[in-house]
């Protein structure tokens, strides 16, 4: 069986990774199958770096969360040379003999991977850089990445994870065959694929990878050695860099990478340039948010002719009415795009765009399609855009108010504003309802369940298995954690209220000097202005809002449901290093109380368990643990111990 393993294995790194295939496929499947017989004969002989590891199926019921032991970094952005030429006058400021190494920006994930003498212990993804989610079995699917390497070292590596064009090509034909969705662009594709739950699909979509960085402690002196360390471990890195002198050069490679661009096997959307010394790196260290050794510059944003086949008028949570153009579908940036903003009525009338005109369109912040301007010469039709009158959704007369670019709908009962002042209420940053998105706001609507915030809170699990699609384990989940937002500390729901002006920072300000909202709703507005960082704008608001009956009575309601209006500050917010993980302790900890270990993990957000099980995320081991750590070894859970607690 080591033979036959270290025989395919060897093939298969050629086939994968070196293109250079040393036997035929008929040859390498019929050594395969002769290692399948032996494995199903001596299921526990089978070795951890067995190929078979990468094929077989299995079903995942989700991923759990995975603590970085070294946070991955985002890097500063640059759209021109004079952004880099700044970069580089920093950089030589304090270093004037440095070298660049410029990499490709592959565009996929990122991904980090964690070896244990040698064996493929985790592949996580990034996630917000310290927490991401453990993505092991899928990792194990993608070809090129080795299960074993080539010395038994422990090592965290990163890189990018990203579908090949031509791969990706193939999984939208058959997508396409099989009348499902197709993929927008390869990195969606790669996105999706990583968080699949069958592994027997992630086999079969061709995902590639290039490792980059070395994340735990390197002996390698320079990023480029890094590169050549990983390649000698038997990952696959990128031999398309270039070692630069200086930003010129930099510049040179660039402009040269443009014209290649789309014959390249991959899509790009940059190129990554890093200060090649490591010790000058160490030095040069972290901004809060990236490396000051580093820096991507990206490539910009595409403009493409297109025609405005029709428009959609869409009322916002503030009545606000926005324009969006329906388009012949145009390729930009590496998507199909039919559809761009027009902003706003006061747009449409400052650059004269109408039906049928050719327009230029673009991605807005690399993100959002945009049209930016009219091609005129290429107008044969007079039609001008038709402006609503009245509201798409509830039909009440619109209004264009002299120091506003937009059109309003003022109809407070308008069924699109109630339907996203809901998905805002539930939202993330104000009160966190996992599950309640806006197709379920949709149902809940149609169903004539909800029409304002009070009453999610009148919902019973009965209600919510009368919709479509909901069972008893959907239907309870939901239910509990719209339960569990009662508790919120209560500027989430002073956010959640969606009163004008009034965001997520403005209303923690109001809420930790007047603590409840029955008490901020007895404040002066000149009170409230006085606050620091609030103004009158924002004072004003509040104090029309709260001075009418409506707002009253929903305060009244949501009372009546049970929900806090006090502030208690320290919840750990969503964003919390372990917010939402279930944390189990174990066995004896040295220097801290079981008890003191508890509060800290809570403080961080975790929810800290007795007992282990499929559920819990990771398990904190101390001395002569037993059976827990044990039970969380077969589920293959995440062990850490008390230097790791202490350390967060
Ligand atoms: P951004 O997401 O724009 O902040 O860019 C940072 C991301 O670029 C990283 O998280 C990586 O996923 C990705 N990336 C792609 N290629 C490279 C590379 N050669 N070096 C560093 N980062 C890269
Ligand atoms: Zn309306």
């Amino acid at each position: 069986m080591k033979e036959l393993v270290e025989q395919l294995n060897q093939y298969a790194d050629a086939y994968y990774r070196l293109d250079h295939p040393l036997v035929s496929d008929k040859e390498y499947d019929r050594l395969y199958r002769e290692l399948v017989e032996l494995e199903m004969r001596y299921p526990d002989r089978v070795l951890p770096n067995s190929p078979s590891h990468r094929v077989g199926g299995k079903v995942l019921d989700g991923f759990s969360k995975y603590q970085h032991q070294y946070p991955l970094y985002s890097l500063q952005d640059a759209f021109s040379f004079e952004e880099l030429e700044a970069f580089d006058r920093r950089v030589r400021k304090e270093f004037p003999h440095v070298n660049y190494i410029c990499e490709l920006k592959i565009d996929g994930l990122s991904i980090s991977l964690t070896y244990e003498a040698g064996q493929l212990i985790v592949g996580a993804t990034r996630g917000d850089g310290s927490i991401g989610e453990n993505i092991t079995e899928n990792i194990k699917r993608v070809q090129d990445i080795p299960l074993t390497l080539a010395e038994p070292l422990d090592i965290t590596v990163r890189g990018e994870c990203y579908m090949p064009k031509a791969s990706f090509a193939r999984v939208n034909q058959i997508r396409q065959e099989a009348g499902e969705v197709e993929f927008a662009n390869p990195r969606n594709a790669a996105a999706g694929t990583l968080r699949q739950l069958d592994t027997r699909i992630v086999a079969k979509r061709g995902l590639a990878t290039f490792l980059y960085q070395e994340a735990s402690p390197t002996e390698a002196d320079s990023q480029s050695h890094v590169l050549e360390k990983l390649t000698k471990l038997g990952f696959t890195t990128n031999h398309d860099y270039h070692l630069a002198e200086t930003i010129d050069d930099v510049w040179d490679f660039i402009e040269a990478l443009a014209s290649r661009r789309q014959a390249l096997p991959y899509d790009i959307d940059g190129v990554v340039i890093k200060v090649n010394n490591l010790a000058v790196q160490e030095e040069l260290g972290f901004t809060v948010k990236a490396p000051r050794w580093a820096i991507a510059y990206k490539f910009p944003a595409e403009e493409k002719e297109a025609e405005i086949l029709s428009v959609d008028w869409t009322v916002g949570r503030t009545g606000v009415v926005t324009p969006t153009a329906n388009l012949t579908p145009v390729q930009l940036a590496g998507t199909t795009v039919s559809r761009a903003t027009l902003h706003n009525v006061d747009y449409i009338a400052e650059k004269d765009i109408r039906l049928h005109d050719t327009v230029i369109v673009y991605k807005a912040g690399d993100i959002i399609p945009a049209v930016l301007s009219v091609v005129e010469a290429k107008r044969h039709q007079q039609e001008p855009l038709m402006i609503p009158t009245e509201c798409p959704s509830c039909g009440s007369d619109l209004r264009h108010y002299e120091e506003e670019v937009a059109l309003r709908c003022i109809n407070p009962l308008c069924p699109a504003q109630l339907k996203s002042k809901l998905e805002h209420f539930a939202s993330r940053d104000a009160m966190n309802i996992a599950g309640l998105g806006s197709s379920i706001v949709e149902k809940l609507f149609s169903a004539n369940l909800v029409h304002d915030v009070a009453d999610i809170y009148r919902l019973s699990v009965e209600d919510l298995l009368t919709l479509e699609g909901f069972k008893e384990k959907s239907a309870t989940k939901l239910y509990q954690a719209i339960q569990a937002s009662k508790n919120n500390s209560a500027e989430r729901l002073l956010f959640g209220l969606g009163i004008r002006h009034v965001g997520s920072k403005a209303s923690k300000i109001v809420l930790e000097r007047f603590q409840t909202i029955p008490l901020l709703m007895e404040a002066s507005s000149e009170e409230i202005a006085a606050l620091d960082g609030l103004g009158t704008v924002i004072a004003e608001s509040l104090t029309t809002y709260f001075g009418s009956d409506g707002a009253r009575t929903l305060v009244a309601e949501l009372v009546a449901s049970g929900v806090n209006l006090s502030y208690i500050g320290q919840t750990p917010s969503s964003d919390a290093l372990l917010s939402g993980m279930t944390i189990v302790l174990t066995g004896k900890l040295e220097r801290l109380k079981r008890s003191e270990a508890k509060a800290k993990l809570e403080s961080l957000g975790a929810n800290v368990a007795g007992s282990v099980s499929k559920k819990t995320d990771l398990v904190v081991a101390g001395n002569d643990a037993g059976s827990k750590l044990a039970k969380a070894q077969a589920l293959g859970i995440e062990i850490r111990d008390e230097a790791w607690l202490e350390s967060l």
